[in-house]
């Protein structure tokens, strides 16, 4: 195999997600799967991409009312064996993610969590 055939569609999905904070999983199908690149790239391909990038630790993904929701993280410290907790804005639609350190004993935790407003629009 090539080496192009295995980095360009990660170059691709790269620069996808470089363009906005988040990106959905439909998006990303649309527009990596879809025509807007010729030749598409396989549907399985993208599935191991986003499988890798986040085993690597380089991204998270939460599923955000029935959308899975796909972005980068945003820690520039973060641990892949960090226990990770996705923070989604009610308010402003800002998603941040919180690394936790961790012991090795105990398995990888991804939680999510809802709040009614961030740092970066506080309620009062
Ligand atoms: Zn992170
Ligand atoms: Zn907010």
């Amino acid at each position: 195999m090539s080496d192009s055939r295995v980095t360009e569609p990660r170059k691709r999905f790269v620069e996808l997600l470089s363009l906005s904070s988040r990106i959905t999983f439909s998006d990303l199908r649309r527009d990596l799967v879809g025509k807007k690149w010729q030749p598409g790239m396989n549907l399985a391909t993208l599935y191991r991409i986003v499988d890798t990038f986040k085993a690597q630790g380089l991204i998270h993904e939460t599923t955000i009312a029935g959308e899975r929701l796909i972005f980068a993280c945003q820690c520039a410290d973060g641990r892949i064996d960090d226990a990770v907790t996705i923070s989604f804005c009610e308010n402003c639609g800002a998603i941040y993610d919180t690394h936790t350190r961790i012991s090795a004993q105990l398995t990888l935790s991804q939680t999510y969590q809802q709040t009614k407003s961030c740092s970066a629009c506080v309620i009062r």
